[in-house]
């Protein structure tokens, strides 16, 4: 099959798309993008790659870090992970607090803001120097050591990030947040400011591409049966409110990021990031979405 071939053909019918959608607005520093980007990128396990368009440029993966504090968190502290969360699609929008109360204090899911907030939570109190261990972590998976954060993008989350702090107050309520809320919610903007363009984007997802072992240096991270389980997260859970028609259309796992990113991937095959910063309604890059649609369609390749 020649990807090249088929990501210039996706490239060139989705690009008059990028016009449509609205770039997340809610963290000022995110609105510095201009719409009408489209970057497409796939690398093969066994080490091929392929790039169309603004793929050399850094972009914000907010949620989609939340996968990279998982498997930090889920490396560390195994299953005992799940008393402190859920493993249910949410059915609500991803910063909602109505479902919180009703069920004191445990998140849906890791991919919730409230998961990710106590993924941070489990990463602050088991690492001893967290921002620095998660970072070197992304480094080794993408394979690229200048992949860093953003300062300014994590400072501008801070200054408008009252919900999250009210999720954060409100979990600790419960019990559910054991580190100081300032520390958690500092340490979870600094994870959504992680900059990284789509051929680090997609390099990054080989270990799960792999079972869970890095294949860049072969150092297991994950065993395959917490890969399984990661994965699966992804398919329910990794496209906020839109993962059943995420799931329907691409059929394969994938997390979203507001920065207008998605990484998904075939298992033992692929990973593809795509990035166009204009979202859908539901909070997901409108024209990545359609690019991941046609990959799977064209390709005749999902998970199913
Ligand atoms: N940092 C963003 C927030 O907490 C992440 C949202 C996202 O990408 O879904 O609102």
């Amino acid at each position: 099959m020649d990807f090249q071939e088929i990501i210039n053909r996706i490239y060139n019918e989705v690009k008059p798309m990028t016009v449509y959608g609205k770039i997340a607005d809610y963290i000022p520093a995110l609105q510095q993008v201009s719409s009408g980007h489209l970057g497409i990128s796939i690398q093969t396990l066994d080490k091929k790659s392929y790039c169309k368009g603004d793929c050399n440029i850094p972009f914000s993966i907010q949620s989609i870090s939340k996968v990279f504090g998982l498997t930090l968190a889920y490396s560390k502290l195994g299953s005992k992970l799940w008393d402190r969360m859920g493993k249910e699609p949410s059915g609500t929008s991803f910063n909602s607090l109505v479902q919180l109360e009703h069920e004191q204090g445990i998140p849906r899911n890791p991919f919730i803001n409230a998961g990710a907030l106590v993924v941070s939570d489990i990463i602050l109190s088991h690492c001893n120097d967290p921002y620095s261990e998660l970072i070197d972590f992304v480094r080794e998976v993408c394979n690229d050591p200048n992949v860093n954060y953003n300062d300014s993008v994590a400072a501008s989350e801070k200054e408008t990030g009252d919900r999250n702090y009210a999720l954060a107050y409100f979990m600790k309520s419960y019990g559910n947040i054991k580190n100081p809320v300032e520390d958690v919610l500092s340490f979870y903007f600094k994870q959504c400011s992680i900059e990284m363009d789509c051929r680090n984007l997609a390099r990054s997802f080989l270990y799960l591409v792999n079972h869970g072992t890095n294949p860049f240096i072969g150092k297991n991270i994950l065993n395959a049966s917490q890969t399984k389980r990661i994965s699966a997260l992804m398919i329910t859970s990794g496209m906020y409110n839109e993962a059943g028609d995420f799931a329907y259309r691409v059929g394969l796992p994938g997390k979203s990021g507001v920065g207008g990113g998605i990484v998904a991937f075939i298992p033992q095959k692929l990973s593809i990031a795509v990035w166009s910063p204009a979202l859908n309604m539901s909070g997901n890059s409108l024209a990545g979405i359609e690019v991941l649609e046609r990959f799977t369609s064209y390709t005749g390749d999902s998970v199913f």
